[in-house]
Formats: structure tokens, sequence, C-alpha cells
């Protein structure tokens, strides 16, 4: 093998071990060689050198049928640290997490302006205060991830035509970024986001392959498949809420008619109690869940009505995907989910034979409340999985990028 050939093979090395051992761990060198296909001997080389460099540490030592106790390894939560931004609508949020993904501070602030530059503005001053009051050190910030209701080409900008108009359209936004709080920043789709935070933190941990419906005011789609993101030919798979479910329905913004979205959203649960003097936008999603907690007849019949047109969109992901799940997730009350959840059931039926699987077909999130910013946050760790395929924004001119993120191969 050629040098250059040689140190590519270390570094995908130690990616495996690092991977193993965070999906896995604790987990001793003999289990690891096992899960990894490399003998013991490498494995203790490559978990040395991992352990040096602060990613992974000794855990305890388990007791073996014979010899020695084994040593368990684990991820070193201190060995890095990333930022989660989430951009919704009217509030950004921000999350710092360590290595494990251990939330270790969070702020929620409402925006009033919704300009793109006063909204990167705000974007990264609440990253710099979340840096600052964590007091996470530079060298140990892998990064930060930011979640955006829109389209990102390439990680580097997103646009929204329908709600912010002109404006937004190819605003460089992971630049911006990167210029005000000089670290490297990760764009994506907040659904896609939210099926990745579910994937490395959630339920995803046991389930390969899954689609994640993200609600908002409206509703998009992350999709999981074999463990890897997936993100279509121009960022846009998983857009359920533009998936018909009734031709001929309401208009919908798209331009097409009979939307999802249309009817399941808390766009569409709100308008049902806005009344005239108030558009649904400006309905707290407060009193959209005390008005189901009390039964107002008017949700009752919006729940059961949604969950008509739930039980299709389901139906319609399952022929073409084949997921191991379905899970409901997003900024809504969780009064709403429950709900949906109950009124969709049973579900239309499924012929597919689902081979001793317990999991139920459509589910909750487990991080339902904190993604997408707990998601934004894992995306400089999901580079590091190769479940992403994230495209790093333009490199910060003089910042030779983080020592550890070098180390597994990302700079
Ligand atoms: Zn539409």
């Amino acid at each position: 093998m050629s040098g250059t050939n040689l140190l590519q093979t270390r570094i995908s090395n130690r990616r495996a071990v690092f991977n193993a051992v965070r999906s896995k761990g604790p987990i001793t060198r003999a289990e690891l060689a096992q899960v990894i296909g490399l003998t013991v001997p490498a494995i203790s080389n490559i978990a040395s050198e991992l352990e040096e460099a602060g990613l992974i540490r000794q855990e305890g030592k388990r007791a073996g049928l014979r010899g020695q106790p084994a040593v368990e390894l684990s991820l070193d939560p201190k060995g890095g640290y990333s930022i989660g931004l989430s951009l919704a609508y009217r509030q950004v949020s921000g999350v710092v997490v360590d290595l494990t993904g251990e939330v270790i501070r969070s702020e929620t602030i409402e925006i009033s302006e919704r300009g793109p530059q006063a909204t990167a503005d705000a974007l990264a001053n609440l990253a710099k205060r979340l840096i600052a009051a964590s007091q996470v050190p530079a060298d140990k910030l892998w990064g930060v991830g930011c979640s955006v209701p829109g389209t990102v080409e390439n990680g580097t900008f997103w646009y929204d035509k329908v709600q912010e108009g002109d404006d937004w359209t190819r605003f460089h936004l992971a630049e911006t970024l990167e210029m005000l709080t000089g670290t490297r920043v990760y764009v994506e789709n907040d659904a896609t986001v939210a099926a990745i935070g579910e994937r490395l933190y959630g339920i995803g941990r046991h389930t390969r392959s899954f689609f994640y419906m993200h609600f908002n005011l409206g509703i998009g789609g992350g999709l999981v498949l074999d463990g890897l993101s997936y993100r279509g030919a121009f960022g846009g798979a998983g857009e359920i809420g533009h998936m018909i479910v009734k031709p001929g329905g309401r208009l919908c913004a798209c331009g097409s008619r009979g939307c999802l979205e249309q009817y399941v959203s808390l766009y569409a649960a709100a308008e049902t109690i806005c009344g005239p003097e108030r558009t649904p936008d400006e309905v707290p999603s407060e009193e959209v869940t005390s008005a189901l907690r009390n039964g107002d007849p008017r949700l009752a019949a919006w729940v059961a009505e949604a969950a008509q047109y739930l039980r299709i969109a389901i139906r319609n992901i399952e022929a073409l995907f084949d997921p191991d799940t379905i899970i409901l997730g997003g900024g809504l009350p969780q009064q709403l989910f429950d709900d949906l959840i109950a009124a969709a059931n049973p579900l239309l039926p499924n012929l597919i034979h689902r081979h001793g699987n317990t999991q139920p077909r459509l589910m909750c999130a487990e991080h339902a409340s904190q993604l997408p910013a707990l998601g934004a946050a894992a995306l400089p760790i999901a580079l590091v999985t190769q479940m992403h395929g994230t495209t790093l924004a333009q490199p910060i001119d003089g910042s030779s990028g983080n020592a550890a993120l070098a180390f597994l191969g990302i700079c």
C-alpha cells in the first residue's frame, strides 16, 4: 500500500472504532474486534490513539468467565462539543451538547424581524451566548449545526419562497454565520435534521430505516434508509406536506390542491379556532393544546378528519419505502401527537409481513420537543459517522479546523 492509502486506512479504522464505541459503548476491545472485523491488538492500538486524543475513555471493568476483567470503553463526554441552532416560526432556539449528545445548556428566544440578515444576527448572537455561558473551550468546539424550515442546497444556503418572498432566495446563511461566529457552520433542512437527531439519540438507535414526520406550522419529512439520511437529488426528499391526499381538495400555497398539510398541521388545527379576527399563525400553540384537552368540538372534529388523511399518508410512505416505523415529532404540543396517533389507529391495512418487528408502525419521537435543535447539534458529529453527507461551507480564513475532527479525517 502507498503512504496515502495507509493513512486513509488508518483514519477509516479510527472512525470505525469511534463510531462503534459511540453507538455500542460501553464496549470491550474484544467486542470491538468482533464488530469491526480487526484483531484485538489492532483494536487496542487504535483505541489507545483515540484515548490519547481525548475522544474515548476507559469506563470500568467487566468481570469475564475467566482471566482478567475486561476494560470497557465509552465516549469521553468532554472530548468535544457542538452547538445546535434551530430557526422556527418567530423563534430561534439553541442547545450546547457534549460528545455523547447530553444537552448542557439550552435557550429559546422570540424574534420579531424576519429578514435574512436580522435572522442571521439573532442566530449568531445566540450561538455566541451559548458558547460563552457553557464555557466550552474553543479547541473543543466541533462546530455549529443550524436547522432551517426551507430547502437547503449544498449546505450553504436556504430559501423559503412560500413564507419569506424573494429576500431569502440564495441567501448564504452558513457562510454568513461562519463569518459572524468564526466557527464552522452546517445548515440543513429542519425535518432532515430532526431525523438525524432521532437517529443518533432517539428511536433511530435501534431502527435502521424510518420516516420522520416533522410538524411545525406545516409538515416536512426526514428519511433515514439503512442508517443513512437521504436528502434526494435536490435536497427535497421527504417533503410530505405536499403529498396530495385529496385530489381537487383545498388549494395549497405550493399551487397544488389537497396537500397533506392543508389538513394535518398546526396551521390546519389553529384554523378551526382562530375566528375572523386572527390568522391561524397568530393562535398560540398553548391555546390549541388547551382546546384539545377541553374537548372543544371544533378540534375534536379536526382530529377525526386529520387522522383520516394521516392514515392515507402513512400507507403511501410505507408503500414507497417500507420503513421499520414512522415517527411523529416537531415543535407541537404532545397532546396533538397523542390525539392524532390514537385517532389514526387502526391504520390502513399493510400486507407486508413485518418479520418479528415489535415496533408500532406509527409512533411519537423520543426527543420530540428538543428536536431539531438537538439534531442540528448532531450535524458536526454526523459528519464523522458518515450517516449524512453534509457539505462544508467555505473554509474560514486562518482557521485550521478542529484537531479532533482532523484526527478523524474531517478537515
Ligand atoms: Zn402543497
